[in-house]
């Protein structure tokens, strides 16, 4: 879980450095409608007492002027919106962009420990939000603050000693409105975390529905959803109370100042310290700060949330990074595929190894079988050799290339995984295969002919072009397994990395499996995570992993003379073949 944390929207500021030059239109653009301003509060006083005087052609002309006024005040507006708007939606994609781009780059062990409900909504809601702060800030608060400033001046200009009334009140205005950001920026932060965690039990929830199902667990899970969207209603409503609270209080301080303003204003009339014309202008202009201060609020609010949001996304980039390339990483060109293990050792955490003092020679070509009890170590091995992860201690070596010194993008070219179970995204088949590297399509069928998944796809609706369905759940599980040995081979790589599949095919879709394996093997290095005995049978060297040290090494003849562990394995498996071999007929 992340833990909330401050992060400020100056950082976001070089990334408005490319658009400088419509952000300068778009400037300009509000300099003219802040201008106009003062000059509407100036005509304001020109008008009302004609008004009141009953001079109806200097009120004609007094209006057509203030019309003139609004035309280009408007049209300013209309410019200074268009001209803001992109740089401001263009910051937020670039946020989103770079965001996404190191999440790519998380260390995957960080990577796994993080909520993907939790992640999605960081990457659209706050993102969202960010976007909207950005786009207000440039597109709202500063021009309000700008009117607030140049009708302010105006109103100095007008009558000092009246403005230094004025100004006395705004502190009080000012202090609370902090207060209550300070408040509403705690809850909005609390509020976002309880979306975030229902984001992530709503990610798990639909991940495992049909497991819910099978226990009839579903009472328990709309138990957990029920108390997770309470909390979530508990936290919005303390932030839209306190917001509850915020408008009245600041809008009857506001009025309470206008009036006290009016009142001072009217002594200031007595006295002689100022005439009727400058007190209609300076109330016009007086109104004329409620609206950018009312603007100034809201923003401000929604700019406490954001922050909340900005530092949320901003924890995303402090997750540990994978390890990058040396500067002088050796060029891999073409392997054979030797690989050898050297003393290797490796712990998740530094001080808890799971795998001790690995050493193994496999020469090109052979097929090593890794087998041993579930959590023995043998994934662990597999993301040693993607380089997800670095061993703490010995050296890995392909082609006698240390996989520490070359570029990781390279390795993952030359070593290419089939996993256990088959992730494809929503796409075409071809596009499955491909997987982003550019390939003729000639290529990709070669690739599918190769894994036995030719002739299946050729009778598929569109062929190539059949759309996959999220989670690849129009395809059999057997068929998806031969996309997913087309995708591997298609970069030919040197070494296959094979984790098999546990979950039972019916025998027909299992061959089909395994002639396109065998096919796949064909001149490539393999290391196969067997869990059936006709793979280990047929492998040159098979390593019995238990506890993360090899225990037992060699051919499946040599091993079974032993009585050691891996007869041991093989008899239960054997008979665990038996018993399903009865099953099935
Ligand atoms: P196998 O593939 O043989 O079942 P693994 O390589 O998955 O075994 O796991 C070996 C050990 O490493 C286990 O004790 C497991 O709990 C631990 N382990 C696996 N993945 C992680 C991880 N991402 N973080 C911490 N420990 C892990």
């Amino acid at each position: 879980m992340f833990s909330p944390s401050k992060a400020g929207f100056r950082r976001l500021l070089p990334l408005l450095r490319p658009h400088m030059r419509r952000l300068t239109w778009g400037g300009v653009c509000m300099l003219i409608y802040v201008g106009c301003w003062p000059l509407l509060a100036w005509l304001a006083g020109q008008l009302i007492p004609a008004i009141g005087a009953g001079e109806l052609i200097l009120v004609i002309k007094v209006i057509a002027l203030a019309l003139c006024v609004f035309l280009v005040q408007k049209l300013a507006q209309f410019g200074q919106d268009i001209m803001l708007a992109g740089p401001a939606l263009r910051v937020s994609q670039d946020l989103r962009r770079d965001l996404f781009a190191q999440l790519q780059k998380v260390e995957l062990r960080a990577l796994e420990k993080l909520s993907s409900g939790d992640l999605t909504y960081r990457l659209t809601e706050d993102a969202d939000r960010v976007g909207e702060v950005i786009y207000k800030t440039i597109q709202d608060t500063t021009p309000s603050a700008l009117q607030l400033l140049a009708v302010f001046a105006y109103m100095v200009w007008l009558d000092w000693q009246l403005s230094l009334a004025t100004l006395l009140l705004a502190p009080l205005v000012a202090i609370l409105v902090s207060q209550f950001g300070a408040r509403v920026m705690k809850a909005a932060e609390r509020s976002q975390q309880q979306v975030s965690d229902l984001a992530g039990l709503l990610g798990e929830a639909i991940q495992g529905l049909p497991l819910v199902r099978a226990f009839a667990a579903e009472p328990w899970l709309q138990k957990r959803f029920d108390a997770e969207v309470d909390l979530h209603r508990q936290a919005r409503y303390k932030t839209l109370r306190l917001l509850a609270l915020q408008h009245p209080v600041v809008g009857f301080i506001e009025a309470a100042g206008i009036l006290t303003v009016l009142a001072i204003g009217a002594a200031r009339i007595q006295s002689g310290g100022m005439d009727g014309q400058s007190f209609s202008s300076y109330v016009a202009a007086l109104l004329m700060l409620i609206d950018p201060i009312s603007h100034l609020t809201t923003n401000f609010n929604e700019f406490q949330q954001g922050q909340a949001s900005l530092s949320r996304l901003r924890e995303i980039e402090r997750e540990p990074r994978e390890p990058p390339d040396l500067e002088h990483a050796q060029p891999l060109g073409r392997l054979k595929g030797d690989l050898l293990l050297s003393h290797v050792s490796y712990g998740y955490e530094p001080d808890q190894l799971v795998l001790h003092d690995l050493c193994l020679e496999v020469k090109a070509g052979q097929v090593v079988a890794l087998v041993g009890p579930s959590g023995a170590g043998k994934s662990t091995l597999f993301s040693l050799l993607l380089r997800f992860n670095t061993a703490q201690q010995g050296r890995i070596f392909l082609d006698g290339h240390e996989l520490s010194q070359v570029k990781a993008q390279e390795l993952r070219h030359q070593v290419a995984l089939v996993p256990q179970r088959t992730t494809v995204f929503s796409g075409s088949v071809a596009e499955a295969i491909r997987f982003g590297r550019q390939v003729s399509d000639q290529k990709v069928k070669e690739a599918a002919s190769l894994a036995n998944a030719h002739d299946f796809i050729m009778g598929l609706p569109d062929g190539y072009s059949t759309q996959l369905e999220e989670r690849g759940t129009n395809l059999s599980g057997g068929q998806l397994q031969r996309v997913a040995i087309a995708r591997a081979v298609l970069g030919n790589p040197a070494v296959l990395l094979l984790d098999e599949a546990t979950s039972a095919l019916d025998a027909e879709a299992e061959a089909a499996v395994q002639l396109g394996l065998r096919r796949a093997m064909q001149g490539r290095t393999v290391l196969v995570i067997a869990h059936r005995l006709a793979t280990v049978q047929e492998a040159d060297q098979i390593v019995v992993l238990d506890q993360g040290r090899i225990c037992d090494l060699g051919s499946h003849d040599e091993l079974m003379a032993r009585t050691g562990r891996y007869r041991e394995l093989c008899e239960r498996q054997m008979i665990r073949d038996l018993q399903s071999a009865t099953t099935i007929h």
